[in-house]
């Protein structure tokens, strides 16, 4: 799946090798050296979840929100397929449950679907380790049960990790997550262990074999969009569009210029970025990107996996 997606993308660059005469490493280290910049599209496909869990909404105008989620879905899907872009999904199992033919729209499209918690649960909000084992394993099956594949990926919801989070995604085989802001362009290896020292330097844990892929709230459309009331808290959103594609577009340029093989994580909800002028906007970025030599489109999980490659 991982060569498929990579030769698909770059048929010049693998065109004089094949898999049986072992060269494909020698093709893909060559194309990776030729790459200048890498964009991981990336939707959380929350629906209805975000609203009944975290924001405990009860109402049906609230509700109706994530109801939104599937229409944004169907018009992303349609941009993707005519731009020729492959994507990330995080998907909470609750999603998947609500909405299979949406989940399996998105698979059949030749996207990944990552795991988002099952309710779209805070981890940090959970009472224990074995509670958050049993959201992630509910979360598993849903996602196995509806797209028939187990996930590679993981994003806490929120982009809240707790002190278990990495060690559970060790165990149930993860390859990399995608929630941690420790650098803006370049995926790193996850730790378990840190130590929090008030008196004292903080102390690293050490480093294990889980990627990390890191996200910003500056690259999220959220924060920058969606109008969001409830109880105290009140998040105004509703920016312009040229505001944030200024933003971005600055975000990109100095990675393009400055970090070599930088990658560009944009996170996106199909229910914030599914409004009409704000699909415009995603419209107007990916020629953006596609206009910059040696700009290519990837999933999280090829990321990933070309870093994994590139450490050894
Ligand atoms: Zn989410």
């Amino acid at each position: 799946m991982v060569w498929y997606e990579w030769v698909r993308h770059h048929p010049r660059q693998v065109a004089w090798v094949t898999p049986r005469s072992g060269l494909v490493v020698a093709g893909y280290v060559y194309g990776v050296c030729k790459m200048r910049a890498t964009v991981c599209l990336t939707f959380d496909f929350d629906a209805i979840s975000l609203w009944i869990g975290p924001l405990g909404a009860t109402s049906p105008s609230m509700i109706s929100r994530g109801e939104f989620g599937p229409v944004g879905v169907e018009r992303i899907l349609k941009l993707l397929d005519r731009e020729g872009i492959p994507a990330t999904f995080f998907v909470p199992g609750h999603t998947a449950d609500t909405y299979p033919e949406s989940v399996r729209a998105i698979v059949a499209a030749g996207h990944e679907v990552g795991h988002h918690g099952y309710l779209h649960e805070n981890p940090v909000s959970l009472a224990s380790r074995e509670e958050e084992r049993a959201i992630l394993e509910r979360g598993l099956a849903a996602l196995e049960r509806v797209t028939g594949t187990r996930p590679v990926g993981y994003r806490s919801p929120a982009w809240d990790n707790s002190p278990h989070t990495i060690g559970l995604l060790l165990e149930y085989g993860f390859r990399y997550e995608s929630s941690l802001m420790g650098h803006d362009f370049l995926p790193y290896w996850c730790r378990v262990g840190d130590v929090i020292r008030p008196d004292g330097p903080y102390e690293f844990g050490t480093s294990v074999d889980l990627v990390e892929l890191p996200v910003s709230w500056i690259l999220d459309d959220f924060p920058h969009f969606e109008y969001l009331r409830v109880g105290n808290r009140v998040s105004p959103g509703l920016s312009a569009p040229s505001k944030v594609e200024e933003i971005w577009h600055d975000e990109f340029g100095f990675m393009y210029r400055e970090i070599a093989g930088g990658t560009f994580t944009l996170t996106m909800h199909p229910q914030v970025i599914g409004r009409g002028h704000r699909m415009l906007l995603l419209e107007r970025l990916i020629a953006h990107f596609k206009s910059h030599e040696g700009v290519r489109f990837t999933t999280l999980a090829t990321a990933a996996e070309e870093f994994r490659m590139s450490s050894q």
